[in-house]
């Protein structure tokens, strides 16, 4: 069965079945799937006699884009592994990750040269750079970048099920994060239990708005699309008024969001007499849905599913039938076919039946290969051969499930993963600072934002605003406190640990007891 799953067979079929049929709709510029190919299997070949290897990564830093999507099956056909970065990130962070990844080559498309050029001035190796598109990388291919011998390419020429098909970089506690390695299989496998649930035919026409640097940019519903040969209308930044227009314009039929986003998108003027009839199919996921955004939703007519994934997981894990959307509210519902799941005592490991809370346990074929040169932090998270969520969740009598809480140490802000550990460390790089401590607070637009406490150095001073900036010129925006507090001291473990905990539950009782202010 070796290869039968590769992803680069998805544009040949369809090509040969509907190749007039429009792929993609990229800010009206239409590609359709005998064009997609024909430019995939180009660029594909291109990459191939310039010398690169089944196992080579190309790192791409752009937009929402056909000529990315272009890139992608390139990737597929010749055994690549696309490395998509985000535009979010600061240039040291983008360096960070370049460093982890140790691209052959560097894909950026035009608007971002500026921040791509940022990054690459910061790495002593950097890695060779192309633009992206019919007059960059697809007119003429430059040779990879060999940095230090790649101990995973092969030598072989045929794209096995296993080969990684796509690495992306999630948040973690050290800087760059860890790169999730998700192989053909795993979006094979993903793909086919998503098309059991979501019945999406030729007919349909996805609206994608969550960025391509993330899973769910590919895996929740464009890839799909692209196999069974229906329409993407892709764009490149979420805008609410923008997605309103065009779901009837375009007539959308899918549509997968954060709730941040089905947020901003209730929240605008046009909400009330948008025409949102052609919307069969809306998925709310990646972050806990509130309650009462979701009635608004289904009082407009429109029955948001829940999902609940991970990146790790390639990232479908559960979802709600819509006949349960209501009945179930807060529940993110059931595993999706093929996906197996299981709710461990997470002090024991022990594996609980029935009605339980604990750890949420992850199984099948979805689950990712690891990260990337990472062996330990891959053998910790996939312990005794299951997916370890680090997500708490209750499951009832009838096998339902909700996430209660996190065991991991991440916030989630508007749909992105934050380890405060991360945004500590920057703080701790500024010199008037001694101490910091980062949590997640409630919010009510973007889920979760940071909150952060710092202890000045004695004889120092330094302001919010000050640390703001330092924050900003280092991290992402939505890595950046919303707030920044100077207290006295930060409430520790016998072992010199900050209690995070501790923090969370002071908070919630404000003034907090345990935090003199400075
Ligand atoms: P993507 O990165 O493509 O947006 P994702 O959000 O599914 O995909 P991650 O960024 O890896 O993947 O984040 C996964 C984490 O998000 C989960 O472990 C969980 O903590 C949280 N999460 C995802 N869906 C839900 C949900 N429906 N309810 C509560 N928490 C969720």
């Amino acid at each position: 069965s070796d290869g039968l799953h590769t992803l680069g067979r998805w544009t040949t079929d369809r090509s040969a079945a509907t190749p007039n049929r429009i792929a993609i709709d990229d800010r009206g510029c239409t590609l359709a799937y005998s064009e997609l190919e024909r430019r995939a299997a180009n660029l594909a070949a291109g990459l191939r006699s310039a010398g690169y290897r089944i196992g080579d990564r190309i790192a791409t830093l752009t937009g929402n884009s056909s000529d990315h999507v272009v890139a992608f099956f390139a990737c597929a056909k010749a055994g690549l592994v696309l490395v998509p970065l985000s535009w979010r990130l600061a240039p040291r962070e983008l360096a960070l990750q370049l460093e982890v990844a140790e691209p052959q080559l560097l894909l950026v498309e035009d608007d971002l040269a500026a921040l791509g050029a940022a990054a690459c001035a910061l790495l002593a190796h950097r890695p060779r750079a192309a633009s992206l598109g019919p007059g960059g990388v697809e007119k003429s291919v430059p040779p990879p970048t060999r940095v230090s011998p790649a101990p995973e390419t092969t030598g072989r020429q045929d794209v096995h099920d296993d080969d990684a098909l796509l690495m992306v970089f999630t948040s973690g506690t050290e800087g760059a994060g860890k790169a999730a390695v998700l192989t053909h299989a795993n979006c094979f496998w993903n793909n086919l239990s998503l098309s059991r649930t979501l019945d999406m035919g030729s007919s349909d026409v996805v609206l994608a708005v969550l960025p391509q640097f993330h899973v769910g940019g590919w895996n929740i519903q464009p890839l799909l699309a692209w196999w069974v040969g229906a329409t993407v209308v892709l764009e490149r930044g979420f805008d609410p008024g923008r997605v309103l227009q065009l779901i009837p314009e375009r007539r959308v039929t899918m549509l997968m969001g954060v709730p941040t986003q089905y947020l901003m998108l209730a929240e605008h003027p046009d909400f009330a007499s948008a025409e949102l009839g052609s919307l069969r199919h809306a998925v709310v996921g990646g972050a806990p849905m509130p309650a009462p955004l979701l009635r608004i939703w289904h009082r407009r007519g429109v029955a948001l599913s829940q999902g609940y994934g991970l990146t790790e997981a390639s990232p479908n894990v559960l979802c709600l039938a819509n006949e349960d959307a209501e009945r179930m509210v807060g529940y993110s519902g059931k595993p999706y076919p093929h996906v197996s799941v299981a709710v461990a005592d997470p002090a024991t490991g022990e594996l609980l039946e029935g009605a339980a809370a604990g750890e949420l346990l992850v199984g099948g074929p979805g689950v990712f290969a690891g990260y990337f040169r990472d062996p330990a932090a891959t053998a910790a998270v996939l312990a005794g051969g299951w997916l370890h969520t680090g997500d708490l969740v209750e499951r009832d009598a009838e096998g339902y499930i909700r996430v209660v809480d996190r065991l991991k140490d991440i916030y989630i802000s508007g749909g992105e993963n934050v380890a405060p550990s991360e945004v500590e460390a920057v703080l701790l790089g500024h010199p008037a600072v001694e101490q910091a401590a980062v949590v997640g607070v409630e919010d009510a637009r973007w889920g979760e934002t940071g909150l952060a406490f710092v202890v000045v150095r004695p004889g120092m001073a330094t302001d919010e605003q000050e640390l703001l900036e330092h924050c900003s010129s280092q991290l992402a925006r939505f890595k950046v406190p919303a707030r920044i507090e100077m207290v006295a001291a930060l409430p520790r473990t016998a072992l010199n640990k900050v209690l995070r905990a501790k923090l969370r539950q002071e908070l919630a009782g404000r003034p907090a007891p345990g935090l003199e202010p400075a």
